[in-house]
C-alpha cells in the first residue's frame, strides 16, 4: 500500500476524465426525461440485507463481490454494487406504488470487489432507469427505446448491437432449469471450476461465463426460447413487434442472462466489440418478483443501467472546455480594476481566469498555455484613461476598450 495511490480498482477523475463521465451522465439525464423519466438518489450504502435478500445468495455479486463491514454501531452494511435493490427498497419505504407507474432515473457511483481490468472497476459509476407498475411488453420496449435514444445522443448507437433474450415467467424457467441442469451434467468435466459450481447453486449463470471452456459447452446447450410457456411466447413476441414497429433492431442472444436472480422475461444488453472483453454498455430487464420480495406488493418493473466508464470508453475525446478570457493586471492599481471588472466579465457569461505574477510577456504565454481566446491587459496608463486593451489571442490583434465596454467587446463567450 502506498497512502498516495488510489486503492486498487479505484480512480481520480481529473477534469478531463470528468467531463467525459459528465457528458454520459448529462445525455442520459436528458434523453431519459424525455421518457418522462425523474431522478432520485438513495443512499451509497444500505443495510447488508437489502442486496442479499434483492439480489440472490447465489448471485455473483452477493457470493464475491460486496464491499460489506460492520459500522461502529455494529450494523451490517453494504456499498450498494447496483442500483435497482436501492431504488425498490426506497419506493416501498415512501409508499410510491400508491402512484403508478412510477419512472425514475438514477446515477452515481458502485461498488463491487471485482478483478480491476480495462472496463472493470471496484468503483464505477452507473446512470439507470426503472419502470415500476407495467407489466405488459409495451413498458419493456419503451424502456429499450429510451436506451437505444440514450446512445443515439451519445453518437454511439452504430457502435453498439442491441441483444435480446427472454428469462420466461418463474414456470418457463423452472423447466428451463432442468433441462439446462440435465445438459450440463453431462459436460461437468468440462466446465471451469466456477461453473461447476454454479451448476448446483445458480446455473442460468453458466451461460454467461466468460470461459472459453465453458463457452464452448454452453455453445449447445438448449435454448430458452423451447421452454417458453404460452404466455412467456406471447408475451416476448409482444416486446420483439414493439421494437419493430420503432423500426430498433435487434438480435437474439439465447445465451443472455443477467447475473441478478430477480429477472424474468425480457433480458437485454447493448455490447460493442471495441472495448475488448468488457463489451457490455447497458444491461437490464424485467424483474417482477423484486417489489414483493422488498415487503412492498406484486409490482412489476422493467429497468436498464448503462456503466459511464465504460460508454466514456466509446465516446473518446470529451469536448475541450471553453476558452478562458485571461486578466492581465499590471501593477497594484490594475490589480484594484481587475477583480471587479473580472467579475463583470462572469456575470455577462465569459469565462474568465486571471495572471497573478509576471511581466506582459510572461503573463502572455501563460494565457497562451490555458487556451485563452482573449486577454484583457490592464496597464497604468490605459486605466488613467478608463481603458483596458483587448488583444485577440488568436490573431493577435488589440483594440483599447473603454472599462463598461469590455465585456461586449470580448463577443460571446
Ligand atoms: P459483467 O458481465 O460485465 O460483469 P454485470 O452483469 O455484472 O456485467 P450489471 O450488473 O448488469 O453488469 O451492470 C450494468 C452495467 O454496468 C454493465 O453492463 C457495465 O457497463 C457496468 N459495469 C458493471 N460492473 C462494472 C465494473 N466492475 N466496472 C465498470 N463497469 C461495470
Ligand atoms: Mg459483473
Amino acid at each position: 500500500m502506498s497512502a498516495l495511490q488510489a486503492v486498487r480498482g479505484t480512480h481520480d477523475h481529473l477534469p478531463e476524465t470528468r467531463r467525459a463521465h459528465r457528458r454520459v451522465a448529462e445525455a442520459a439525464h436528458r434523453v431519459t426525461a424525455l421518457y418522462g423519466f425523474q431522478e432520485m438518489a438513495t443512499p451509497i450504502f444500505e443495510f447488508t440485507e437489502v442486496f442479499q435478500r434483492t439480489l440472490g445468495e447465489t448471485s455473483d455479486v452477493v457470493t464475491k463481490e460486496m464491499y460489506t463491514f460492520h459500522d461502529k454501531g455494529g450494523e451490517q452494511i453494504t456499498l450498494r454494487p447496483e442500483g435497482t435493490a436501492g431504488v425498490v427498497r426506497a419506493f416501498v419505504a415512501n409508499g410510491l406504488q400508491q402512484a403508478l407507474p412510477q419512472r425514475l432515473f438514477y446515477q452515481g457511483p458502485m461498488f463491487r470487489y471485482e478483478r480491476p481490468q480495462k472496463g472493470r472497476l471496484r468503483q464505477f459509476h452507473q446512470v439507470g432507469v426503472e419502470l415500476l407498475g407495467v407489466a405488459t411488453p409495451l413498458a419493456d420496449a419503451e424502456v429499450i427505446a429510451c436506451a437505444a435514444a440514450f446512445l443515439r445522443d451519445l453518437g454511439v448507437a452504430g457502435d453498439t448491437t442491441l441483444e435480446i433474450n427472454t428469462l420466461g415467467d418463474a414456470e418457463s424457467r423452472a423447466n428451463y432449469r432442468d433441462a439446462l441442469v440435465a445438459y450440463l451434467r453431462q459436460y461437468a468435466h468440462r466446465l471451469s471450476d466456477d461453473s461447476r459450481e454454479r451448476l448446483e447453486r445458480n446455473p442460468l449463470r453458466v451461460l454467461d461465463s466468460k470461459d472459453e471452456n465453458d463457452q464452448a459447452v454452453v455453445a449447445d446447450a438448449p435454448s430458452f426460447l423451447d421452454y417458453l410457456n404460452a404466455d412467456s411466447r406471447a408475451f416476448f413476441d409482444g416486446v420483439c413487434a414493439h421494437l419493430a414497429a420503432m423500426g430498433l433492431d435487434y438480435v437474439m442472444n439465447p445465451r443472455l442472462v443477467r447475473g441478478l436472480d430477480y429477472y424474468c422475461h425480457t433480458a437485454f444488453e447493448f455490447t460493442t466489440t471495441i472495448l475488448g472483453a468488457q463489451g457490455t454498455v447497458l444491461a437490464g430487464g424485467r424483474y417482477d418478483g423484486l417489489v414483493e420480495q422488498m415487503g412492498g406488493s406484486a409490482v412489476s418493473g422493467v429497468g436498464w443501467a448503462a456503466g459511464i466508464e465504460r460508454l466514456a470508453a466509446l465516446i473518446g475525446d470529451p469536448e475541450a472546455p471553453p476558452r478562458p478570457v485571461m486578466m492581465v493586471p499590471l501593477g497594484e492599481e490594475a490589480e484594484r480594476h481587475a477583480l471587479p471588472l473580472a467579475e463583470r466579465l462572469r456575470a455577462a457569461g465569459h469565462v474568465v481566469e486571471m495572471t497573478y505574477t509576471g511581466n506582459l510577456k510572461k503573463r502572455l504565454k501563460r494565457a497562451d498555455r490555458s487556451n485563452a481566446r482573449a486577454a484583457v491587459i490592464l496597464g497604468e496608463d490605459e486605466l488613467a484613461a478608463g481603458r483596458a486593451t483587448v488583444r485577440d489571442l488568436d490573431t493577435g490583434q488589440q483594440d483599447a476598450v473603454a472599462l463598461d465596454a469590455v465585456a461586449d467587446a470580448l463577443g460571446q463567450g
